[in-house]
């Protein structure tokens, strides 16, 4: 075994960034590696336990390393530490070498915090200190049937209240709102539900039954060496604390009262249902100890448009409410108590940013056409009607898909011929001439209808859906159908099939189309399939010699190609659009819809994120369509773009091993 005693020389300490260079490189040994500081000594291997550690600037940490590679990573450790742990900005190794002779420099007055960068944005303002209150239970036991009732009350409670919160996240961020529906079905976890019951059973009141289920949880999922899945306690501790509420009549767990002015909220972690009150104009920014970029939370400050920084260290809290600071949420730096330069700068570079969004929506309704004369086609996702009126103010030059899933769900039956045609035939009018192209409905076992009678599936996901689900309920799909060609004639609308998976299923569905449309007597309506299942993609060269158009679902095209739950909390990071394995599947699906002369777009979460239009340009993608408040600024970017530049680096990353390697040659 191995010992040696390093000093961090890093500014901020062996926080966020730092650790997770130590924590990648112990890793990249095979030899056990211990770190220790001051009486606490973690596996070197565990991001969270290092983080933890909280080890200051300055100060020395013991390392044992035991192992087959041990030379080779004390050598690696040694010199890794040395350098400044991938940051520049770190002690001189002579003053490293005896801490109190460190010297205060102007900047240790007024510190300089850096965390981890989760969502984008520069936040000026005053901090607030948010402080949650531990929930006490107190709370006398009556008899198990009472206090069964009770907690099956604050349940079904609890799940309204998360329903509700899951529709107004909605209108703002579609598919962000989905973490409430994994807090739904956190409520109604068997296992979970079994042990509280059986604590009830032996005299135990729903509140205390209850607590103490989450907290052997929390504590289990924390234990787990995975950030991601420390990350998800925090969901299992929101929905724990909804209930607990529930149950003992309390409102929200803020210790203090929430100011008159906007605020930087600075707090040990944050839950999603915290993130989701906030509203932009009175939280500048967040910035939170402990946490991660994936978590539900950052997820949320994304979507809602709020500056944020995570991992910031525990020391953050230390700091006196009210004071000063800017924060980056771009670079996952604060400064604390800024002087009037460096605000002046940057409320520089925040209007430069206001200004460069107005110009953006100023130019929404030009077309988005590449500086070498490329043109783009920018469309938008809509839900509803507001949404189709928001994507044609913004700039949008059609609806790329209109999930009609909305006309489907939260009722006790099916929307009748008559109710279906009016809001396509109002959404189609909204669009004023512009193409709307209308998914038939996308439902399955992973979202049941009460009127569709549906065995319980394993795999919902591999099960009953989609245009499975319609062919196989023709009563369903043939309304929806009439209700389509008859709106048909109030616009431009063409027809999308979702979840395809063989050629049959296609023509199935077309004929079912063309019958309707002769016995109608109807115009033609253009006919196009979702390719989100890979046999799909790879079948791309058959299909194109009989669809109109193509529409890329990134979303579960990912899902199925990689084989990841999209949905999956621990599996967020890894399921990526960017994977070299999606992009194939697109590429390949690209050039056989143009080899046979038809267009493509893409319709998924990736058509909107800035990292891949340039990709998805180069890979010759004809139409983005992305949610409505995006449009001008995808827009906007596709104007800076050089497509001849992007078709290089569509060719570039199409070589690449792992979404990681595509993602670093974006840098
Ligand atoms: C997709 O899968 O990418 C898609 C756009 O469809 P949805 O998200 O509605 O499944
Ligand atoms: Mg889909």
């Amino acid at each position: 075994m191995r010992e040696l005693d390093l000093v961090i020389r890093n500014k901020t300490g062996l926080h966020a960034r730092p650790a997770k260079e130590f924590v990648t490189l112990a890793k990249s040994f095979i030899s056990d590696i211990q770190i220790q500081y001051g009486d606490k000594k973690v596996n070197a291997k565990s991001v969270i336990s290092v983080l933890t550690l909280g080890v200051h600037s300055g100060e020395t940490v013991h390392i044992e390393i035991d192992g087959t590679d041990e030379e080779a990573a004390e050598l690696a450790i040694q010199e890794a530490v040395r350098s400044g742990l991938g940051e520049e900005d770190h002690l001189p190794e002579d003053e490293g070498e005896d801490p109190d002779s460190i010297q205060p420099d102007d900047d240790a007055d007024k510190p300089g915090i850096k965390g981890v960068a989760a969502a984008p944005g520069i936040a000026i303002g005053p901090i607030l200190q948010l402080v949650t209150e531990e929930i006490v239970v107190d709370e006398i036991f009556t008899d198990p049937d009472s206090e069964n009732e009770r907690l099956k009350a604050a349940t079904v409670a609890a799940a309204k209240e998360l329903a509700s919160l899951r529709e107004e996240m909605e209108d703002v961020a579609s598919e962000e709102a989905a973490i409430f529906d994994v807090h739904i079905e956190l409520l109604e976890d068997p296992e979970l539900l079994d042990d509280v019951s059986k604590r009830i059973a032996q005299n135990e009141s729903a509140g205390v039954a209850w607590q103490q289920s989450i907290v052997v949880r929390i504590e289990r999922m924390k234990s787990v060496e995975d950030a991601l899945l420390a990350e998800r306690a925090l969901d299992i501790q929101d929905v724990g604390n909804r209930v607990l509420r529930i149950l003992l009549g309390q409102d929200d767990s803020f210790v203090q009262t929430w100011p008159d002015h906007p605020v930087v909220v600075f707090a040990e972690d944050l839950t999603p249902s915290d993130t989701a009150s906030f509203h932009k104009d009175r939280v500048l920014g967040i910035c939170i100890a402990a946490g991660g970029p994936t978590s539900h939370s950052a997820i949320l400050a994304r979507a809602l448009g709020i500056p944020a920084v995570v991992s910031a260290g525990s020391d953050i809290l230390k700091i006196e409410n009210g004071t000063s600071c800017i924060l980056d949420g771009s670079t996952g730096s604060v400064l604390i108590d800024p002087d009037e330069s460096q605000v002046k700068q940057a409320q520089g570079t925040l209007l430069e940013e206001k200004d460069k969004q107005a110009a953006a929506e100023k130019a929404s309704a030009d077309p988005a056409i590449t500086q070498d004369g490329h043109r783009v086609e920018v469309a938008a996702n809509v839900g509803n009607l507001s949404d189709a009126e928001t994507a044609h103010a913004m700039g949008a030059e059609g609806v790329g898909l209109l999930r009609t899933e909305f006309l489907f769900l939260e009722r006790s039956s099916a929307p009748s011929e008559e109710e279906q045609f009016s809001v396509y035939r109002d959404i189609a009018q909204a669009m004023h001439g512009q193409a709307v192209i209308i998914r038939t409905l996308d439902i399955g076992g992973d979202k049941p209808l009460p009127y569709i009678d549906l065995p319980h599936e394993d795999n919902p996901f591999l099960g009953e859906r989609g245009i499975r689900l319609c062919l196989a309920r023709p009563e369903i799909f043939n309304t929806q159908l009439r209700a389509i060609v008859r709106a048909s004639e109030f616009g431009t609308i063409r027809i999308m099939f979702p979840m395809v998976s063989d050629v049959s299923e296609w023509r199935a569905a077309r004929k079912l189309v063309t019958d309707i449309i002769e016995e109608m007597q109807a115009t033609n309506i253009e006919m196009g399939i979702m390719v989100e299942v890979p046999s799909a993609a790879l079948m791309a060269d058959a299909f194109a010699q009989e669809v109109d158009f193509f529409s890329i679902g990134t979303n579960d095209l990912t899902q199925y190609a990689l084989a990841m739950d999209r949905l999956h909390p621990a599996l967020a990071n890894q399921a990526d659009g960017l994977h070299p394995a999606v992009l194939r599947l697109i590429d390949k699906t690209v050039q056989a819809a143009h080899d046979h002369g038809k267009w493509v777009g893409v319709c998924g979460a990736l058509g909107g994120e800035p990292t891949a239009v340039p990709i998805l340009v180069g890979l010759g993608v004809d139409e983005l369509s992305v949610a409505a408040p995006n449009v001008a600024t995808v827009k906007a970017q596709v104007r800076t773009l050089n497509h001849t530049e992007c078709q290089g680096l569509a060719k570039e990353v199409l070589m690449k091993a792992t979404a990681v390697e595509v993602r670093a040659s974006l840098h």
